[in-house]
């Protein structure tokens, strides 16, 4: 049973407050692994004395995530799946980003094949302080021919070192691609209830994690968990099946909920593993392109949020991509912390003594947006950052997160007053109200900007140089 609060675990704990894990007190240890800001085995007395053996099998089994955490592929872009402790990211936070995986068939010729799987490999978008990027290649089994899908496997294994999914429902066709890649940890889908003995077989010798598939079918998927676990294989994958429309659409966002509901608010371990959706089954519904993306898109939207660990999908159409990956990593952002960068000073272009002085906080989504907003007009400038713990301006005036004390400080901290001649700074609109204070704080000239960054060019041209 997953421990409720770091008094359960602080009790199996050395207890000798040694420091050792970098904390204090073992107190504080424990309080940081209950929310997997600490890793048990950073307690190394706890590792390495014999006598706490049994206390560390125990802690391991309270740390254990509600759904159990599945790795695919190997090296830098492995990725986990599931290991979530919550239905609701709110009430901690979610842990594994769903992982989006696009497919290639082996029917492609080899400069189509080589094309689409760079293009999945090199896509990024620069989003709130990080490159968003897609996760695997989903190599499917359209030729029907076990030997033509290895090579292809082989093909697309030696153009990208992304994680694979080997897609077929023939184990031998399964059993040739896993000749080739089983080094690299690829997800094999799919046993179902006709071939799961030979892939049972395959996974075991292979030693690699497996999706089991009944669409539509909780029972049967239960059962076909049940026998995979019983002789020995713990990597798991559901796939409830992903109708895309109607009432199927619905059926399956109830399975994909009950599957969730099960593993972590009833406890139910014979269920409890990560969860696959096929949003690409949109593709056989809608024969217009850009409609099957964005049916297909609503589909990864949906069940990013209620409960897909990983996706298999056919569109790369920035139009597809961006909404999708932007949604994962919005709804994977830690609620505890907000997204945050480094106070300070930045240089924006070439500043001189003229340019003016724009001060914002380092809410990550703020700080982004006003910098874009100034560079992409070619606004020379300084923009002194304020640390306002990750808070937007709005919120941090009104919290007392962004006062004119800590403008003065960084203020000074930044030594501007020997960079500019004009010593005026320009405070975001929403902080008006703070701007006889910090007038008054600094000695500086201050004057209000527009609420909005898009608007500074404007503010730009009718208010700059001050006069
Ligand atoms: S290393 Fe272990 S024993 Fe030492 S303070 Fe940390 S939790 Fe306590």
């Amino acid at each position: 049973m997953k421990a409720k609060s770091p008094m359960e675990l602080y009790g199996l704990l050395p207890r000798t407050n040694c420091g050792e894990c970098g904390e204090k007190t073992c107190m504080a240890f424990a309080s940081l692994l209950i929310e997997r800001g600490k890793k048990l085995e950073e307690c190394k007395p706890l590792l390495e004395d014999e006598k706490y053996r049994e206390s560390y099998e125990k802690l391991k089994d309270l740390l254990a995530p509600e759904v159990r955490e599945v790795v695919v592929g190997v090296g830098e872009h492995a990725k986990n799946l599931g290991g979530e402790d919550v239905l609701h990211r709110h009430d901690l936070t979610f842990f594994n980003k769903t992982a989006l995986f696009y497919d290639v068939w082996d029917t492609m010729d080899d400069d189509a094949l080589k094309e689409r799987v760079e293009r999945i490999q090199s896509w990024q978008k620069f989003y709130v302080g990080e490159f968003l990027r897609l996760d695997g290649v989903a190599v499917r089994n359209v030729s029907g021919d076990p030997k033509k899908f290895a090579e292809c496997v082989r093909k697309v294994s030696e153009l990208t070192s992304l994680p694979l999914v080997l897609c077929s429902y023939d184990a031998a066709a399964l059993e040739e691609a896993l000749k080739v890649v089983a080094d690299k940890r690829p997800l094999v889908y799919a046993a179902t209830q006709d071939n799961w003995k030979k892939v049972l077989e395959l996974v075991l010798e292979y030693k690699v994690p497996v999706v089991v598939s009944a669409p539509n079918d909780l029972d049967r998927l239960k059962s076909l968990a049940a026998t995979f676990s019983q002789a020995g294989v713990e990597d798991i994958v559901l796939d409830p099946g992903t109708y895309p429309t109607g009432k199927g659409l619905e059926t399956t966002l109830a399975n994909f909920v009950r599957l969730r509901r099960a593993a972590i608010a009833e406890g139910q371990k014979d269920i409890a593993y990560p969860l696959l959706c096929v949003p690409m089954t949109a593709w056989l519904v809608y024969e217009n392109e850009v409609d099957a993306a964005y049916w297909e898109t609503i589909l990864v939207t949906i069940f990013t949020i209620k409960y897909a660990d990983i996706m298999i999908l056919h569109s790369i159409e920035p139009y597809a991509l961006i909404p999708q990956t932007t949604l994962v990593a919005n709804i994977y952002t830690d609620p505890r912390r907000p997204v945050a960068v480094e106070p300070g000073l930045k240089v924006l272009g070439s500043p001189v003594e003229e340019s003016p002085v724009f001060v914002t906080t380092n809410f990550a989504l703020t700080y982004y947006t006003v910098e874009s907003d100034i560079t992409s007009n070619n606004i020379d400038s300084y923009l002194l950052v304020i640390d306002t713990e990750g808070i937007c301006v709005e919120a941090a005036v009104a919290g007392g997160q962004l006062t004119a004390a800590k403008i003065k400080e960084a203020l000074e901290a930044s030594e501007l007053e020997n960079k500019v001649k004009h010593k005026t700074l320009v405070l975001p609109g929403l902080a008006a109200r703070i701007s006889g204070e910090t007038e008054d704080a600094t000695g500086w000239k201050v004057m209000v900007g527009p609420p909005d960054s898009g608007r500074i060019p404007d503010w730009m041209e009718k208010n700059w140089p001050p006069k």
